[in-house]
């Protein structure tokens, strides 16, 4: 008989999250493998739990997975955890379990916090159907047309964003979809937890000039693409050269910048801005 992976969920900041169940199993696996062992000692450490580790991370080729299927082949169980949160979502986990699936070894969740679901229902939007987009892509370009993409649907979306990009992630929603209501998640179950709601310009604008800090999910309603930015290329295109005027690019730059990027003809996003658009 195989052990079992255990799939376990750890807080994700506050400690009290930690569940009775994963207390328990990671004090009866045969092995914690974790994906920074120095982090996942300390949780140990707190509840008392004196099973070995093993590492198991972002960077674990096949090697790693072989080692850990041959525990499992040989009866013993190990427990997956990740820094915090379900490991497998948006950290390790997904490539292990595909290999015991595949080698038929019994994968059993160990549900706990995970913070795109504790983002999502305090959103007050509707989560009747939700569409998680991971961290979303540092290339400019990616993150716009996901941004876009994410818009033109009817689902809400929720996304992790590093804290130094923030900003620049909301400044590309307010330019898709000024108005459309953002919850910015922060910090959460820990001390300084903030969820901060208001329009994408609204928070766009707030953060532009602070520094932020900590953990963030940022969570959206669908639907806010407005129909001429949808429709016509060229209404994205002045959107985002009115931006770059902002920012400091002289009229011609902007235009040309903007219409580089969206694809629409440069002397017609520079007529746009001359007349006032
Ligand atoms: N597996 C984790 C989970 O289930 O939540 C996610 C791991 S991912 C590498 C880490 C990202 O999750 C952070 O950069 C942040 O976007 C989000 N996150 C994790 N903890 C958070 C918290 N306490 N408050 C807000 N966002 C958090």
């Amino acid at each position: 008989m195989p052990g079992t992976l255990y799939i376990v969920g750890t807080p994700i900041g506050n400690l009290e999250d930690m569940t009775f169940r994963a207390v328990r199993v990671l004090q009866e696996a045969a092995v914690v493998a974790a994906e920074d062992t120095r982090v996942t000692r300390k949780l140990l450490a707190h509840f008392d739990i004196r099973t070995p580790t093993m590492s198991y991370h972002a960077h674990s080729g096949p090697g790693r997975i072989a080692e850990v299927t041959a525990l499992l082949r040989a009866g013993k169980d190990v427990a997956l955890v990740s820094d915090a949160g379900m490991p497998g979502i948006s950290d390790p986990g997904q490539a292990l379990v595909a290999a015991c699936v595949a080698e038929n070894i019994p994968v059993v969740p160990v549900p706990g916090p995970s913070a795109i679901i504790a983002a999502l229902a305090v959103s007050g939007f509707n989560t009747d159907r939700f569409r998680f987009l991971g961290f979303l892509p540092r290339a400019t370009k990616a993150r716009r047309a996901l941004l876009r993409e994410s818009l033109s649907g009817a689902d809400t979306c929720a996304a992790y964003e590093a804290p130094h990009r923030v900003a620049e992630a909301l400044a590309d929603l307010a330019d898709l979809a000024s108005d459309h209501p953002v919850l910015l998640a922060r910090e959460l179950t820990k001390k300084f937890e903030e969820l901060r709601r208001g329009t994408a310009r609204e928070l766009a604008e707030a953060l532009a000039e602070a520094e932020v800090r900590g953990e963030i999910v940022l969570v959206w309603p669908g639907g806010g693409l407005r129909a001429t930015a949808a429709e016509d290329p060229s209404a994205r295109a002045v959107a985002l050269a009115r931006r770059y005027r902002e920012d400091g690019l002289s009229t011609k730059d902007a235009a040309a910048r903007a219409a580089a990027e969206t694809g629409a003809g440069k002397r017609d996003v520079y007529q746009a801005l001359l007349n006032g658009a």
